[in-house]
């Protein structure tokens, strides 16, 4: 059996299980439970769960069944009848994913690796151990203080705050606020909502400001908790595997940039990408699955900021075209694609950008 040492967090965890199968895998992670820091709104599809055959019952905290986005003076609805998306608790799943990895047999190691370095084996230095092996994952999120390390590529990224906080809003329908560079969103979740934003630049501020615009027309309430982060930018060409001699590095998770940049959504993607970790070629094997969604991400991504000028514009069409949206998956990007009519994609307002992106 060759030797595999994993550092991170949920991604590693899924991915670690797979590995298990012909790894004696070692997962080295900070944080366990009360002490893990959450950075992330918790919201899943449904059909994602599905695709990972993960049951999400017993981290559930609510269920949603549409989206609302709005631009400065207009809004568009996709409203339907069954569950799309959960919110979950992220530290539960997280736990859930970990002690499944652990019952596959994976060593788990609650410490953070301070350093590595790379000679016969990867070294894997902890402030009470040292872990040697061939095979080395790193699925640290967006922390890419081993990688500068290492002297591995850094994808660039977007910030990203939110507040869990009191916020009148619809118990079972997300909202997405368009901003230039990405969105404000509002994710109910029990008596309470996470509202975020991410973007360039201060996002404390646009965050202030975002709520007081909010408390014009709405009942806010009191915060009761702050979560920063970073949402890494899908870069095609990002490299996910290095050989250092006959020793093997790949990168998965946010630390390999795996994210929707339509979205900043990383859990579905990164623990599908995870899956290939045992794969005798693991950049290969998860560009097949999921390669071209995330670059279709990109382009939607890339389309939606050309046009933010024009966001009234467009959710006043997307109303025209209600019926293109509501097959969508909120993970694969290519549902849409399909979906578009020639109608919508000649749409003046859609045909030259379109066209300027994909070609
Ligand atoms: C504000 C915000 C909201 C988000 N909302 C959503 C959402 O609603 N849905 C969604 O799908 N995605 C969302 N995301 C993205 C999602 O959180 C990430 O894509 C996902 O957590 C990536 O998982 P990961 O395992 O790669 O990284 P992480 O979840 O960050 O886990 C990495 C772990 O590795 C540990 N680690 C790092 N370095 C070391 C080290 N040297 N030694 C030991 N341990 C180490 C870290 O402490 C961490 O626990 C959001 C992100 C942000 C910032």
């Amino acid at each position: 059996m060759h030797k595999t040492i994993v550092i991170g967090g949920v991604i590693g965890a899924y991915g670690a299980k797979f590995l298990a199968e012909n790894n004696e895998v070692t997962l080295i992670e900070e944080h366990k439970n009360e002490n893990q820091p959450v950075h992330c709104a918790g919201l899943i599809s449904k059909s994602g769960f599905e695709r990972l055959k993960i049951n999400p019952d017993k981290f559930i905290l609510n269920k949603v069944r549409g989206a609302k986005f709005f631009s400065q003076n207009t809004s568009f609805e996709i409203r339907t009848n069954d569950t799309k998306a959960y919110v979950i608790n992220r530290k539960m799943f997280d736990n859930e994913l970990l002690n499944s990895a652990i019952d596959s047999g994976v060593r788990f190691i609650n410490e953070r690796a301070i350093d590595i370095q790379v000679s016969e084996n990867f070294i894997v230095e902890t402030k009470s151990s040292e872990f040697r092996a061939k095979n080395l994952v790193m699925a640290t999120g967006a922390n890419y203080k081993l990688h500068r390390k290492l002297n591995l590529d850094v994808p660039k990224f977007l910030n990203a705050l939110q507040y869990e906080i009191f916020a009148e809003c619809e118990s079972d329908m997300v909202e997405l606020h368009l901003t230039k560079d990405f969105f404000a969103w509002i994710i109910p979740v029990m008596d309470y909502a996470r509202v975020g934003i991410a973007g360039y630049g201060n996002v404390k501020e646009k965050l202030d400001n975002f709520i007081k615009n909010l408390k014009q027309h709405r009942k806010v309430g009191e915060i009761l908790a702050r979560q920063a982060g970073l949402i890494p930018i899908y870069t095609p060409k990002f490299k996910t595997e290095y050989k250092f001699s006959d020793l093997n590095l790949r990168l998965a998770g946010d630390a390999a940039a795996q994210v929707k940049a339509t979205t900043g959504g990383g859990v579905v993607m990164g623990c599908l990408a995870a899956r290939h970790l045992a794969d005798k070629n693991y950049e290969n094997g998860w560009r097949m699955e999921i390669g071209n969604e995330l670059y279709l991400h990109l382009m939607f991504r890339k389309f939606l900021n050309r046009k933010s000028i024009k966001y009234d514009d467009m959710l006043m069409l997307a109303n025209k075209h209600k019926h293109i949206f509501y097959s969508a998956d909120m993970d694969i990007a290519s549902k849409l694609l399909k979906n578009l009519t020639a109608e919508f994609v000649r749409h003046p307002l859609m045909i030259t950008d379109i066209f300027k992106i994909l070609f």
